[in-house]
């Protein structure tokens, strides 16, 4: 672990060590959406529509809606009078009937779906071609996972979320069988649903290439560094936010002895941390460093701290925007944003 150290000069405060994650927070294809939807607002003015909170996180959302952007649900949502403004699809990928319903309404639509997430769709198409019936492992109701199964006709794919579902399922033809899985989940309890999987169906093929996410491994394999000894081990993330959550469990299977998800600072249970001598600090893929700088600040206030930086890899992933949007410029301010800097 490399150590950077700052200690503050008031010594009347308790010492307290951050052991701070890195890589952590934005990811590329989350950097990627922020970055269309901004480019969107700049290139043909306000508003511009997003299908679904464009990653899980508040801030990122709140900070876009004040730009021009408006959040819905569904299509129909858009009125009328807006048929000529753009609509920007999610980072988590949508069903192929709802860039068939765009069209159907005659809207321009901008696909912010992670490259990442779009090979997956890939993946469980090419099992299809192949003849076989797909094993989703992910979580229900979750975008991604509605997305990907939307890729495929209905009663080609059976979502798998856990190791007792391996018993229950009953595929049409245990011989011709895929999976693919969500990009966000744990790469252990991964692990543990496909061992269960290929024991029960020795046939089953494999997708061409890893299903969770260069950014998913990373940001757990940071918190396993980090985590083990940490009085609390503190993730940045929204409670719906998949990659987030994960690295909470991760952190205490790690050895944190607890983990917390918090959004915002104000929601750290201070009045848990007497005698705490070392915590843990991570960020879900769709959280912005400026919330880990202000929670570092919030710690600063009470403690003096020291922070060590976790490092496992250096990121340097970059996905390219919309080729409609290439031409635009953007400012520092709003890459600032886009970074989750500001
Ligand atoms: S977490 Fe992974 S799959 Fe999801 S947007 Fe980020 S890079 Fe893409």
């Amino acid at each position: 672990m490399n150590a950077s150290a700052t200690t503050a000069e008031n010594s009347d405060k308790t010492h307290l060590v951050i052991k701070l994650c890195e890589p952590r927070g934005f990811c590329a294809g989350v950097d990627r959406a922020i970055q269309i939807v901004v480019l969107a607002l700049k290139k043909y003015g306000k508003p511009v529509y997003v299908r679904h909170e464009i990653v899980h996180n508040r801030y990122v959302v709140d900070g876009l809606r004040d730009r021009g952007a408006i959040f819905i649900e569904e299509l129909s949502e858009i009125p009328a009078e807006h048929r000529d403004r753009p609509v920007v699809f999610s980072a988590h990928g949508v069903p192929k009937s709802v860039p068939a319903d765009a069209e159907a309404r005659d809207l321009f639509y901008l696909d912010a779906t992670c490259p990442l997430v779009s090979k997956v769709h890939k993946q469980a198409m090419r099992h299809r071609r192949l003849g076989r019936h797909v094993l989703l492992v992910g979580h229900a109701g979750h975008p991604e996972v509605i997305g990907t199964m939307g890729q495929l006709e209905p009663g080609t794919v059976t979502l798998v979320e856990t190791e007792a579902d391996v018993e229950r399922i009953a595929p049409p033809d245990p011989q011709a069988l895929g999976y693919v899985t969500q990009t966000t989940l744990s790469v252990e309890d991964t692990a543990g649903v496909i061992r269960a999987l290929e024991e029960r169906f020795p046939s089953l093929q494999p997708p061409a290439s890893e299903s969770i996410c260069y950014a998913t491994t990373n940001r757990q394999e940071a918190v396993k560094l980090a985590a083990p000894g940490t009085d609390l081990f503190l993730v940045v993330g929204a409670p719906n936010s998949s990659n987030s959550r994960r690295l909470v469990e991760v952190a205490e299977r790690a050895g944190a002895r607890r983990g917390l998800l918090v959004q915002r600072a104000s929601e750290i249970p201070w009045d848990t941390l007497a005698g705490a001598t070392s915590i843990g600090l991570s960020a879900g893929a769709s959280a912005p460093e400026i919330i880990v700088d202000e929670i570092i600040e919030a710690f600063r206030q009470r403690f003096d701290v020291n922070v060590e930086i976790a490092l496992t890899v250096r990121e340097d992933e970059n996905f390219p925007v919309n080729r409609e949007l290439r031409d635009t410029e953007i400012t520092a301010a709003d890459m600032a944003f886009v970074n989750g800097a500001a």
